[in-house]
């Protein structure tokens, strides 16, 4: 039950995100008898919603995107965790050692721990059109907008796992999809590039990097491309442009300094935890070799673990310290 009626102020620990890594936290905390708020700013699920079709969850050989997040959310909320609506602004380390969580609707919820499993924002590729023709040709969510291209020649710019799953998705409603790619090889997994790769309705275009998108007044029109080893400039003519060139993690919600990577991605220690002391991070916005479910859940699953050990350590720590005083 999404409830923002019964919230209080204090908590063992704040989860900012509830898809997998954050419901999956949210799940084991509560089994843990911690006092847990999950916060998410839509629909529990996170990137599952934006997936059509999941056929790598041990389990469940084919299962869709949404009916898993309702699945977990349902699992979470019985072990009693509390999830609430809202948009979290900013995470911050007080004074007094307890981290201060402020949102969108004007709330301060604190806690000695934050679990941080935000994910990431869909990157843009940041060409002339991109803006303009959002949400009127161009889109960051194949199962969000593919039915809205039924029988209509689209692209799908990108060479990652998403990409390549994504352009073979569209063909169900396109009539033809080119995957345009920058380079000649693609990063996305054997079996993907495979299957994409033999599914009639896909063209593939290598080497080829996005200069414009054109359009007019019902919307894109055309991807102009510029070829990577001849400087050749060609046009496609698309109604539709779905761009999955990866994401940059929410990691800008915490406040102070933390260790990153270069592209921003969290760097945690083995339990977890951030350089700040109490503040975790698990999913898409760590550091790490790879993003999918999987990993997503196995990171929370320590984080969780990692979470009760440091508060009852704190505690430990807050008596001996009352004892010898
Ligand atoms: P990704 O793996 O980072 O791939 C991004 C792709 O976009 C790369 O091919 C990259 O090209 C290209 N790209 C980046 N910037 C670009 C630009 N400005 N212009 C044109 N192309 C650009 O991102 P992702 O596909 O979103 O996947 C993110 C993570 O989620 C990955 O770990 C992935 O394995 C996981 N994932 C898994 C599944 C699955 O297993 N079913 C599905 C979706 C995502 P270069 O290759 O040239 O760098």
């Amino acid at each position: 039950m999404t409830n923002n009626e019964k919230e209080k102020a204090q908590y063992d620990v704040i989860i900012v995100g509830g898809g997998p890594a954050g419901l999956c936290a949210a799940m084991y905390s509560g089994r843990g008898m911690l006092d847990a708020l999950l916060i998410e700013r839509g629909l529990p699920g996170g990137e599952l919603l934006n997936t059509e079709l999941i056929e790598d969850y041990p389990g469940f050989e084919s299962i869709l995107g949404r009916d898993l997040a309702a699945r977990m959310t349902s699992h979470t909320e019985k072990f009693g965790a509390s999830i609430v609506t809202d948009t979290v602004d900013a995470i911050e380390k007080m004074d007094d050692d307890w981290f201060e969580v402020r949102t969108q609707l004007g709330k301060v919820y604190r806690a000695p721990t934050v679990l941080l499993t935000a994910g990431g924002t869909p990157n843009k590729l940041g060409v002339p059109g991109e803006v303009e023709y959002a949400g009127r040709g161009v889109s960051y969510c194949a199962v969000c907008d593919g039915a809205f291209f039924k029988d209509e020649t689209i692209a799908v710019v990108g060479g990652g796992d998403a990409a390549v799953e994504e352009a073979g998705y569209l063909t169900r409603y396109a009539e033809k999809v080119f995957l345009v790619h920058r380079r000649d090889e693609f990063r996305a997994s054997k079996l993907l590039q495979e299957r994409a790769f033999k599914n009639p309705k896909i063209a593939v275009v290598r080497s080829q990097v996005v200069e414009e998108i054109g359009g007019g007044p019902s919307g894109a029109t055309s991807l102009k491309l510029k070829d990577t080893k001849t400087g050749e400039t060609s046009e496609l003519a698309v109604t539709g442009v779905f761009i999955f060139i990866g994401f940059t993690p929410n990691s800008g919600l915490i406040k102070g300094h933390f260790d990153h990577d270069p592209s921003g991605y969290i760097i945690t220690d083995w339990n977890m935890m951030t350089s700040i002391p109490g503040l975790f991070a698990a999913g898409d916005l760590r550091v790490q070799l790879t993003r999918q479910i999987t990993t997503a859940v196995g990171d929370a699953t320590t984080a969780a673990i990692a979470i009760e050990k440091y508060l009852a350590e704190r505690q430990e720590a807050a008596k001996e310290a009352v004892g010898s005083a």
